[in-house]
């Protein structure tokens, strides 16, 4: 997989991919990362890549020109012409994009090649986003001073997702959201830490007991902490089971209206 940045702040990407995993996928050529700096495409001679706004008020936009000629100078004839069905895809990151979340980077993490741009000061001019983007992103509900850091994270997101990332091909699938729900707490040795012990269930060698466990875990901690979540998980009816003992014993709110067994 191919990623394209560009950026008018190639230095931000220095160090982020040369440690651990990315590091590794880089090095495997299981992904390939280029910086682009967005000033190299602009044709004048202070090489301005942005400018004041058409009906006034503060701050700066990013010209459509220089972008314009990035893109299509790094993807040449790989222009996508079938808008989000296409392998390739041209992602303008913006606070008014679609949310990031793990189904999101799944869906990218089949795509061939991302192009990602990075905006700055009040955004880049709309005429990008109608009709050179294919996708707009948002990594959450805040604004940053730039698309730098939401670029890093789309490419650690898509990245620890692609076959042969990490060390545990199954791993993603455990981990929260992928699920649906948040994954279960996690201990290691020792077994006991300042007096603190590790659950007794996961020193007893018995996996199912565990695996037992480490859901019920998985369904409090989403029930207390993202009841959205919990709302559209698929759910066993051993899990209800479960959650309406918890329930009862006025450990989370009954958010899903479980009521009592009869009405299943
Ligand atoms: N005036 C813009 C608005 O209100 O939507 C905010 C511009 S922001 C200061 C500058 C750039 O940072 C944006 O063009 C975008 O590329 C990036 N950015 C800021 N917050 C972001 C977020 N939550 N997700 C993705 N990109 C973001």
């Amino acid at each position: 997989m191919r990623f394209d940045i560009l950026t008018l702040f190639p230095a931000l990407f220095t160090g982020v991919f040369e440690e651990s995993i990315l590091k590794r996928a880089v090095a495997s050529g299981l992904v390939t990362i280029a910086i682009h700096n967005i000033r190299d495409y602009t044709t004048d001679k202070h090489h301005v890549t942005d400018d004041e706004p058409y009906g006034g008020g503060g701050g700066m936009v990013m010209k459509a020109e220089p972008i314009f000629r990035a893109v299509e100078a790094i993807l040449g004839n790989e222009m996508p012409t079938r808008g989000r069905d296409d392998p390739t895809q041209i992602i303008l990151l913006s606070p008014a994009g679609r949310l990031l979340n793990q189904t999101v980077a799944y869906e990218l993490a089949q795509r061939e090649r991302l192009v990602l741009i990075c905006g700055r000061y009040e955004g880049v001019d709309e005429r990008v986003r109608e009709h050179l983007v294919t996708d707009e992103i948002s990594i959450g509900d805040y604004v940053l001073s730039g698309g730098e850091i939401p670029a890093m994270v789309i490419v650690e997101a898509v990245t620890r997702l692609l076959p042969g990332a990490l060390g545990d091909p199954l791993a993603p699938l455990k981990d929260s959201h992928a699920t649906g729900l948040l994954e279960h707490p996690h201990y290691t040795r020792p077994a006991v830490f300042r007096g603190w012990a590790v659950p007794e269930v996961l020193l007893s060698g018995n996996h199912a007991e565990v695996a037992r466990w480490r859901r019920q875990q998985s369904l409090l901690r989403t029930a207390q902490r993202r009841p959205d979540l919990l709302a559209k998980a698929e759910l066993t009816a051993e899990d209800r089971e479960f959650l309406r003992w918890a329930v009862g014993q006025g450990l989370i709110e009954d958010t899903l209206r479980l009521g009592n067994k009869s009405e299943d």
